[in-house]
């Protein structure tokens, strides 16, 4: 079975690429353009890693990888901020908020499926080493 990635971002052109790269690398992507809508997907899909966009309408993703994070379902599940935000202050804030890293915007098409499999691999190789 391919790996399933849940990518919650609201601009179109980034859905876009990010999915464009992803499905080409072998994974199956379902999209959400809102952090309710993926709140519910990642309760019904399990996917294997959740790429969250932090800017989003309604719901930020602060506020969405909380909503993430309360799901003992998700518990193991990596989820990885794709942010603009490059301040100290916003990676804490990323990470405070539930999520496992984050990947800076624009992303960088040679690059960015190795950033995601970094995640990956850290998840599915046990969590031991996790403060
Ligand atoms: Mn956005």
């Amino acid at each position: 079975m391919r790996p399933k990635i849940l990518v919650i971002e609201d601009n179109e052109q980034n859905l876009y690429l990010t999915t464009f790269i992803l499905e080409k690398h072998g994974y199956e992507v379902i999209q959400a353009r809102e952090g309710g809508e993926g709140t519910r997907l990642a309760g019904q899909v399990e996917p294997d890693l959740i790429l969250l966009d932090i800017q989003l309408p309604e719901m930020d993703g602060y506020a969405v990888a909380q909503a993430l994070r309360s799901n003992p379902a998700l518990d193991g599940v990596p989820i990885v901020a794709v942010t603009s935000y490059a301040m100290v202050g916003d990676r804490e804030r990323i990470l405070a908020a539930g999520c496992t890293g984050y990947i800076e915007k624009p992303i960088n098409p040679d690059t960015f499926v190795a950033q995601v499999e970094e995640h990956l691999l850290d998840c599915t190789s046990g969590r031991g080493g996790e403060a």
